[in-house]
C-alpha cells in the first residue's frame, strides 16, 4: 500500500514563501522502502520554482479539455512538461465555488492519466448532505468519475468532508473510519482495492497521529497546515 501525505497550498504562496519552505522542509523519505510519498500541490507558477528534492510536486487543477482553442486552460501535457508528478481533481472548492461537475472531474482524471501524472480524486459531503443522511449517495455520485480507470490504473482518492475543510475542526476518528470503510468497500467492488485512501480536512500536528492510526487511512491531504514547513513536517511523520 502507498502512503501519501500531500500538501495543498491553494491560491497561496509566492517565490519567497516557497524558497523559505523548501530550505526548512525535509520530507520523510520512505518512498523507496514502502511506497510512502510526500508532496505539495503548489500554484502553477511555483511548479518549477524550487528544488523539491525527494518530495513530489503537484498541480491543484488541470484542464478538462484536450489541447486546442481553450483560452486559459492548462493541459495535462503542459503540466507534465513542467515535471508535475501528481494532480488534484474535484477538490470541494472547485466543485462548490467553481461549479465543477462529475463529468468535468472525469475528463480531468483522464487528462492527468494520459499525461502520466498521478491523479487524486477528492470526494466529500457538505454538512447539509450529511445531516440529510445522504453521505453514501453523494460519495457514490462523485466516485462515478472513476469509471475511466481499469483495475491496473494508479490513482488515489481523498475523502474530504466539506464541513471539515479550513474550519479547524477535523471529522471525528469515528466519522473518518466509517466513511473510509464505505469507500474501501465500494472501491474494492470495482476492482480498485489497491487504491490509497487519504483523509483531508483540518489535519494538523495535534490530530495527525490519531487520524493516521485509523484503518483504511493511507495518507492526508493538508491545506492550511502545509504552508509551514514545521507543521507539515510533523504531519508527514505521523505515518
Ligand atoms: P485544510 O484543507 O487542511 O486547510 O482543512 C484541506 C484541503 O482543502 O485539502
Amino acid at each position: 500500500m502507498n502512503y501519501l501525505v500531500l500538501g495543498n497550498w491553494k491560491s497561496n504562496g509566492d517565490q519567497k514563501a516557497l524558497t523559505a519552505f523548501l530550505a526548512e522542509f525535509s520530507p520523510v523519505n520512505r518512498a523507496l522502502i514502502d511506497g510512502y510519498r510526500t508532496g505539495i500541490a503548489v500554484p502553477y507558477h511555483l511548479i518549477q520554482a524550487g528544488d523539491f528534492g525527494s518530495a513530489w510536486v503537484g498541480a491543484q487543477n488541470v484542464s478538462a479539455f484536450p489541447p486546442g482553442a481553450y483560452t486559459g486552460e492548462i493541459t495535462g501535457g503542459m503540466l507534465s512538461e513542467l515535471g508535475t508528478q501528481f494532480g488534484l481533481v474535484g477538490h470541494s472548492e472547485r466543485r462548490h465555488l467553481m461549479g465543477e461537475t462529475v463529468e468535468q472531474t472525469r475528463a480531468k482524471l483522464e487528462n492527468l492519466q494520459q499525461s502520466g501524472i498521478y491523479p487524486i480524486l477528492c470526494v466529500g459531503e457538505t454538512l447539509d448532505e450529511r445531516n440529510q443522511g445522504r453521505l453514501h449517495e453523494v460519495l457514490l455520485a462523485q466516485l462515478a468519475a472513476l469509471d475511466i480507470f481499469t483495475k491496473d490504473s494508479s490513482f488515489a482518492v481523498a475523502y474530504e468532508p466539506v464541513w471539515a475543510i479550513g474550519t479547524g475542526v477535523a471529522a471525528t476518528p469515528a466519522d473518518v473510519a466509517d466513511a473510509h470503510r464505505f469507500l474501501r468497500e465500494t472501491l474494492a467492488e470495482r476492482g480498485f482495492g489497491h487504491v490509497p485512501l487519504m483523509y483531508g480536512g483540518s489535519v494538523k500536528p495535534a490530530n495527525a497521529a490519531e487520524l493516521a492510526a485509523i484503518d483504511d487511512v493511507h495518507g492526508f491531504l493538508v491545506g492550511g497546515a502545509s504552508l509551514k514547513a514545521g507543521s507539515f513536517g510533523e504531519i508527514d511523520r505521523a505515518f
